[in-house]
This record gives C-alpha cells, sequence and structure tokens, in this order.
C-alpha cells in the first residue's frame, strides 16, 4: 500500500540510525565473535542467553551450528557467524512475516496503539506521526488515554510538535471508546490518510483496561468496517524477556498485528526482539532506538541481525 510503502523506502536510509541504536546489545555480543573464531559453541549459547535471546532459541541455535560443523558444511569461524546470522534472520522472517504496516487502500488507516504505561507509547506515537507527516500523510490523533490527563496533554503537544490534528475530550468522565469512534468519523468525513489511536495503559493484568480496549476495537470497527488496519502493542525494550508474558496476554484479548519495541539503545537485551517474534509469530513493525523525533525505526530484519553481529 501507499502509505506501507512510504515507511519501507525510508527505512532503507536509516541503517546507521539502527546500528547506533543496538550498541548495547552489540557490545555484549562481541564476545561471539571470539567464541566463534575458537569454534567455542558451549560459551556462545551463554552469551546469546546474556542478551536476552531466550533459552529456548540460544540452544535451537547453537544445535543448528553444531550439526552444520558435524556435517562438514562450516569450516571456519567465519562461516559458523555467517551461518549462526543466517538463523536468526530465518527465525524472523519465518516466524515474524512482514514487518511492514498493513494499511489498506482505503482512506482513512487507522492504527491502535496499545500498552502499558511507561513502555513509551505516547513517545512511539508522536514519533509515527512525525514519520508520516514528513511523507505529506494528512494525520488525525485520537487521544484515547482518557484515564490520564497527563497522557493528552501530552499528546496534544505532539499533535502541535508534529503538525498533525487531534480529537481530544477534557471531561473527566470522557470515555476512550466515544474519542476514538468520533475520531474515525472525522477522518472518514474529512478525508484524512490516517488515524492514530492511542488508548489508557493502565497495568496489563487490570481486567478493565483489557475490556476497555476491546470495546474501543469493536467501536472503531463500527465506524468504520475494516478498522482498525492494525493493532500495533508498544514493549518497553529494557524489560527483555519479561515483556513475552504482557506480549501473550495482550495479544489473547485484543488480537495485536505487530509490536513496537521501544528503548533499545537503553540496553544490551536486544536478543529479546527475536524472542517475542519466535514466541508469538508476530512481526515487529518498529523499534525505538532513542528519544529523539527520528528515533523510530521500522523494523529491518537484516539490517538488526548486521546491527548486533557486524
Ligand atoms: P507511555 O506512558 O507508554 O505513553 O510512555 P511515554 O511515551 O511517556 O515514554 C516514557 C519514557 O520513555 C519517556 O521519557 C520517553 O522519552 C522514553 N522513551 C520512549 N521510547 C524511547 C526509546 O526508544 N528510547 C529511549 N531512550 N527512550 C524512550
Amino acid at each position: 500500500t501507499r502509505l506501507g510503502r512510504l515507511i519501507k523506502e525510508k527505512a532503507k536510509s536509516d541503517v546507521d540510525k539502527l546500528f547506533s541504536g543496538f550498541s548495547k546489545t552489540r557490545e555484549s555480543l562481541s564476545v561471539v565473535d571470539e567464541l566463534l573464531t575458537y569454534w567455542n559453541l558451549a560459551d556462545t549459547d551463554r552469551a546469546l542467553l546474556v542478551s536476552d535471546f531466550g533459552p529456548k532459541i540460544s540452544f535451537r541455535i547453537v544445535d543448528t551450528l553444531r550439526e552444520e560443523i558435524r556435517d562438514g558444511k562450516l569450516k571456519s569461524g567465519a562461516e559458523i557467524k555467517e551461518a549462526l546470522k543466517r538463523c536468526i534472520l530465518e527465525l524472523l522472517t519465518s516466524k515474524g512475516g512482514n514487518s511492514e504496516l498493513q494499511l489498506g487502500f482505503r482512506k482513512p488507516a487507522v492504527i491502535m496503539i496499545v500498552g502499558v504505561n511507561g513502555g513509551g507509547k505516547t513517545t512511539s506515537l508522536g514519533k509515527l506521526a512525525y514519520r508520516f507527516k514528513n511523507e505529506g500523510v494528512k494525520v488525525l490523533m485520537a487521544a484515547g488515554d482518557t484515564f490520564r490527563a497527563a497522557a493528552r496533554d501530552q499528546l496534544e503537544v505532539w499533535a502541535e510538535r508534529t503538525g498533525s490534528e487531534i480529537v481530544i475530550d477534557n471531561d473527566k468522565k470522557a470515555k476512550p471508546e466515544s474519542v476514538l469512534s468520533q475520531a474515525v468519523k472525522r477522518g472518514k468525513r474529512e478525508e484524512f490518510d490516517l488515524v492514530l489511536c492511542d488508548t489508557s495503559g493502565r497495568l496489563h493484568t487490570n481486567y478493565g483496561l483489557m475490556e476497555e480496549l476491546v470495546t474501543c476495537k469493536k467501536v472503531i470497527a463500527k465506524a468504520l468496517p475494516g478498522a482498525p488496519n492494525e493493532i500495533l502493542l508498544v514493549l518497553d525494550g529494557t524489560t527483555g524477556l519479561n515483556m513475552l508474558q504482557q506480549a501473550k496476554e495482550f495479544n489473547d484479548v485484543v488480537g495485536v498485528t505487530g509490536f513496537i519495541l521501544t528503548k533499545l539503545d537503553g540496553t544490551a537485551r536486544g536478543g529479546c526482539v527475536v524472542s517475542v517474534v519466535d514466541e508469538l509469530g508476530i512481526p515487529v513493525k518498529f523499534i525505538g532506538v532513542g528519544e529523539g523525533l527520528e528515533d523510530l525505526q521500522p523494523f529491518d530484519a537484516e539490517a538488526f541481525v548486521e546491527a548486533i553481529f557486524p
């Protein structure tokens, strides 16, 4: 789709940002290079575990490498490293599938952003708006986190900063589903290209929140059949493997179509990118590699593998 392609094209030029965003993970994994030079696979799985690839993937990768060595397919440390990179890439592409946004052909496309507070939901929404605005896309934001006044204010700042329109209801008793429904209807009426829906982010263990998200999704679909086109779950990268449980819970209830993994610049636990895709079979669509406006990068599996194993 046009919107999706715009994002994808931009992705190619930002490999450097992605590379620097994964510096901590890369540093932590640099030991793998040395281990493989000495064909030391026993310590390689440990090195992968340190970066939160998780036991399942770490052992599976090393088992594959052992087999290929036994079969005489790999003849040097460099070849083993290439095989390791290929394993990770295969995992990401076979399990995750398409990391391009699927926004359909009809206007407006609707993206619902979900996730727990503090994970980077509002910031990511703002950065997404910035990306799209730069490509000439007409963006409408919907302040669906009516639970926290600060969230509304923050989103308003992002709307100003990115020159986006926003639908907001400052009434204390405002219902998120009513804000989102209004926004989608306005998006349709005024021919916006894209409606970005923020949602509440109280703890995921809070049943009320999950019910609320389901209602929001239904209301959006009612206002515009086929919408939302994407439900993106924002996950805090610094939590590493702990994000898996949260991802499962959100997915079970609302049906997630893609992940946004944030704060990967601040952690050596970048292997969780691979784990979450493997465990849930859902693609990572964007990753946050800093606090700047341009620090939300479309996920590119090849660039990711190069960034952690140059
Ligand atoms: P929300 O409660 O989920 O809406 O979280 P916010 O969007 O307010 O983000 C929480 C904090 O994380 C803010 O200080 C953001 O600047 C910061 N943050 C979000 N994404 C990233 C990222 O990719 N990298 C870094 N370093 N910080 C981030």
